[in-house]
């Protein structure tokens, strides 16, 4: 899949800001301004202001738009949250190199509150994800107890499972012990496992 290093980050910061979500960390990741800011260090976002309650509350409603892409049924309802997102916030297409970066687009408008920056930043990699055709890469993890989303990035499509570390190892365990239950249930499966 062709995407590249500018939309590869812009994903990054939109699955980390997904799962900050109550509905998939089970509680608020981003409960103050504080941990908003630190959101804003940890991925270098370019371009923020002072940060006001007010941020606070659409980029917690931008977050539930975009949740709704990862689980949308189809692409064209994907395309459509994707399109309200990125109007709804107004995008300015621009060549940067900011910071000693390479040249590169910014999407979102000059002093743009963060909220939409994100939103058309994020919005705008996921446009460039279903132009490629790659929409189903936007997955929610299939472990039964975790509710995360991440963009599957995997050269045969083959992603499960999120990574938080636990989801992976977790059910693997649990088919590992299936399996092992059923080779004891079964003493020919356990005979021929055992002469693999
Ligand atoms: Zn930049
Ligand atoms: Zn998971």
């Amino acid at each position: 899949m062709l995407i590249t290093h500018d939309t590869q980050c812009a994903l990054d910061v939109l699955v980390d800001l997904l799962n900050t979500a109550p509905e998939a960390a089970g509680q608020e990741g981003l409960p103050d301004l504080a941990a908003l800011r630190d959101f804003v260090v940890r991925h270098e976002i370019s371009e923020v202001g002072t940060l006001g309650t007010d941020d606070l509350d659409a980029v917690r409603r931008v977050r539930t738009q975009f949740r709704a892409v990862f689980l949308a049924r189809s692409t064209q309802a994907a395309a459509e949250l994707v399109n309200t997102l990125v109007a709804q916030a107004g995008s300015t297409p621009r060549l940067t190199d900011h910071d000693g970066h390479d040249w590169h687009m910014h999407f979102f408008a000059p002093c743009a509150a963060l909220a939409d920056h994100l939103a058309v930043e994020a919005g705008m990699a996921l446009a460039f994800i279903v132009v490629a055709g790659e929409r189903e890469r936007l997955r929610r993890c299939e472990a039964p107890d975790c509710a995360r989303v991440f963009v599957d990035l995997s050269r045969n499509r083959s992603r499960r499972y999120c990574d938080s570390r636990t989801c992976g190892n977790r059910m693997h365990v649990a088919a590992y012990r299936a399996r092992q239950r059923t080779a004891a249930e079964s003493p020919d499966a356990l005979t021929e496992a055992a002469a693999r």
